[in-house]
């Protein structure tokens, strides 16, 4: 099972039936496809898994702010029908991400970069979400640099030149649209954030007052220490545990389809009974 997972949606490579093609080559039984603030990808993803053996549920990873900061809430298994208060906030965060990009694009040009501008969104299918991603693979792509990661780095990380700070909506909003689809939300990759112990706490706290169910406990970026760190945090707040590959692209050989550490135990599975 994997419950986290991008595809041209978002940031990923592979289109909605490719994702669902390789999951289920690589034994995936339950699969989440969760792109970035945008549920685009979820109909031809049900198509495909029509014709496989595998169970999809709804997903998204949604963007959230809490006191300045970014995080990130997978949405799971909510309702699709159509005006649910979900897709109804997340026209809010597709206009965010549109103006964002149209920021990020002027300091790029700025900076004298105005090709990899272009580029960033012809990398993006028209109608998906403009990412950070978008604009790294861009930057790579025209030789400003020779790793993503050295895109983030130098321009697009936080505090960089070219960043561009969202007024993603707050967690606690976040929360209540993905609750109110009849979805469980659960917070991504908790040690990511490179948050202190105090601000961590202080999130689950929020988290959970708002309606917060599940913590992911095992993603694919992961060592078995940062695992363990997590439950404890899972098990500290009462939360359930959740699991996801956060694959983005099969070129990158760290991160596959349904390959995740075991849940350490102790900890109660959000799947459970799915
Ligand atoms: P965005 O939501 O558009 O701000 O983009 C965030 C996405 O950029 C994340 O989901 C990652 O896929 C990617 N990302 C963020 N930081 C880094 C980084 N330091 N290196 C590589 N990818 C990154
Ligand atoms: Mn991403
Ligand atoms: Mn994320
Ligand atoms: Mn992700």
């Amino acid at each position: 099972m994997d419950l986290h997972c991008h595809s041209t949606a978002s940031d990923g490579t592979l289109t909605p039936t490719e994702v669902l093609q390789r999951a289920a080559q690589q034994g995936v039984d339950l699969l989440a496809l969760t792109d970035h603030d945008t549920l685009n990808g979820l109909h031809e993803a049900q198509q495909a898994a029509a014709s496989l053996p595998l169970q999809l549920i709804n997903g998204v990873e949604v963007s959230a702010d809490f006191h300045g900061r970014v995080l990130h809430v997978l949405g799971l298994r909510f309702d699709d029908t159509a005006g649910h208060p979900l897709a109804e906030g997340l026209q809010q965060s597709d206009r965010l991400r549109r103006e964002r990009g149209a920021r990020i694009q002027e300091k790029l040009a700025r900076k004298g970069m105005a090709d990899a501008a272009e580029r960033a969104e012809a990398l993006c299918d028209h109608g998906q979400a403009l990412t950070r991603t978008h604009f790294a693979r861009a930057l790579v792509e025209l030789g400003y640099c020779p790793a993503m990661q050295d895109a983030f780095d130098r321009w697009l990380g936080q505090g960089k030149s070219c960043y561009q700070k969202a007024r993603w909506p707050v967690l606690e909003e976040v929360v209540g649209w993905i609750t109110a689809s009849g979805g469980v939300a659960v917070l991504a990759h908790p040690l990511r954030y490179k948050l202190t112990g105090a601000w961590l706490r202080r999130v689950l706290t929020a988290f959970r007052q708002a309606g917060g169910s599940g913590l992911e406990v095992v993603t694919g970026h992961y060592n078995p220490d940062q695992t363990r760190r997590s439950a404890q945090w899972a098990r500290a707040f009462e939360l359930q545990a959740s699991a996801g590959s956060d694959f983005h692209n099969p070129a990158n050989p760290h991160v596959e389809l349904g390959r995740l550490e075991t849940l350490p135990a102790g900890l109660r599975p959000v799947w459970a009974g799915w």
